[in-house]
């Protein structure tokens, strides 16, 4: 759910290997003290770009992951990441508002950033990368506050929130140009991690909130500590080129002029949540799940060997389906299916890739070239066993199958 460009800045790095351990800056500290701990080549360069035809899916721009980690600060980041192959446009489908354990869980977070900054009528709410507008529409219409939200990626046919008179979308990458935009409360959701220069981005919010210290500040974006303990491979990709973990991202928002009172993860570990207020300078760490550096550390260095053991385990999988001649589908076509798709073969066992966001349906994926099937061309296809990109669908995928009678056997990633 991201769209912010970083037009002001130079590229991280537009040269195909740079020794990320010695020559680039941390993109959160500053620091040099990086160390390259994971790498994967010639990756699609764009996840949730829906592309028309096969062959424009195949023939989708690819780009390096090098991931390094800044013992300074804890940031991850791709060294590799090239700003030149992003392509944020409405054709950009992230939204994952067709899934009713989502739409609860964002019915929950507004809920919750409702009653803890007292948003209401008359003021103001402004979501950097606000994506289809789905949370703010629901904080406006929740809390009778105005919304603006900014993103490219909008698209203003599919709002029919009785809000919308209160509302106002910018269909644009945020940057300076927006620094006029002012709202009591901030938030940018699932946007963070699409931008490499985070200590300028940060720097930028915090300079156009200004002295107004009672601003509520609020974002949500990836957690990467599940990550790094699981060997969740699927989870990096190249739209997410930068990573973070409660410590590292409280750092950061310290750094740059604000105080840290809230920081948790939701939804089954899989988020990061900070609440920040600005003040007048750099803040000290308070929060003892900010004391995250060392343990940091020591997850990175075990990262690859945990990937491993989640390769072997699917391809043990694969294997089996293949052996006894299994149909084998994916349900779940984001990001995480591009990336898994990217890491691992599992030949002419699967059949097809389904989806519940229709606008998805007779699109292709980005790099596999597969194209995306609405759920009911699994009724005739009768698959044996299928993929769940995101385990904490599977019982809402269960009862999808199940409505169509099928119980195949369900692998939740
Ligand atoms: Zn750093």
């Amino acid at each position: 759910m991201p769209k912010f460009r970083q037009r002001w800045t130079e590229p991280l790095a537009r040269t195909p290997y740079p020794n990320a351990t010695t020559t680039l800056p941390c993109q959160a500290c500053g620091g040099s003290s990086l160390e390259s701990f994971y790498e994967l080549n010639d990756v699609p360069a764009h996840s949730c770009l829906l592309l028309p035809t096969r062959a424009a899916a195949l023939a989708f721009p690819r780009g390096d992951i090098e991931l390094v980690f800044c013992h300074d600060c804890g940031f991850i980041g791709n060294a590799r990441f090239d700003i030149g192959l992003n392509q944020y446009s409405a054709a950009y489908e992230e939204t994952q508002a067709f899934s009713p354990r989502f739409l609860q869980f964002l019915d929950e977070i507004c809920r919750d950033q409702i009653r803890k900054f007292g948003l209401g009528p008359g003021l103001t709410a402004l979501e950097i990368g606000c994506g289809k507008g789905e949370f703010l529409t629901k904080l406006c219409e929740l809390s009778g506050c105005n919304g603006i939200g900014i993103d490219p990626g909008y698209h203003p046919e599919r709002n029919q929130s009785s809000a919308a008179d209160r509302m106002n979308f910018i269909r644009d990458l945020y940057g300076p140009r927006y620094s006029h935009l002012q709202a009591e409360y901030v938030s940018c959701r699932h946007t963070l991690e699409h931008i490499a220069p985070v200590q300028e981005f940060m720097r930028l919010v915090r300079e156009t909130i200004g002295n107004r210290h009672q601003v509520n500040v609020f974002f949500e974006l990836p957690d990467m500590e599940r990550v790094l303990e699981t060997g969740v491979f699927w989870d990096v990709y190249y739209e997410h080129c930068t990573y973070f973990t409660r410590g590292s991202l409280a750092r950061l928002f310290r750094a740059e002029g604000f105080d840290v009172n809230g920081l948790y993860k939701a939804y089954d570990d899989q988020y990061l949540m900070v609440e920040a207020k600005p003040v007048a300078g750099p803040t000290i760490a308070t929060l003892p799940q900010e004391d995250d550096l060392a343990s940091t550390a020591a997850l990175v260095k075990k990262f690859t060997k945990e990937v491993d053991n989640r390769l072997q385990e699917l391809s043990e999988a694969a294997h089996r389906w293949r052996r006894s001649g299994q149909k084998v589908a994916i349900w779940g076509s984001g990001s995480k299916c591009v990336s898994l798709m990217s890491s691992m073969e599992l030949g002419d066992t699967l059949q097809a890739i389904v989806d519940i966001n229709p606008h998805k349906h007779g699109k292709f994926l980005a790099g596999s070239g597969w194209e995306i099937e609405g759920p009911d061309a699994l009724t005739a296809l009768r698959p044996d066993a299928v993929i769940i990109m995101n385990s904490i669908y599977t019982e809402e995928i269960r009862h999808e199958l199940a409505t169509r009678d099928l119980r195949p056997e369900l692998l939740p990633l």
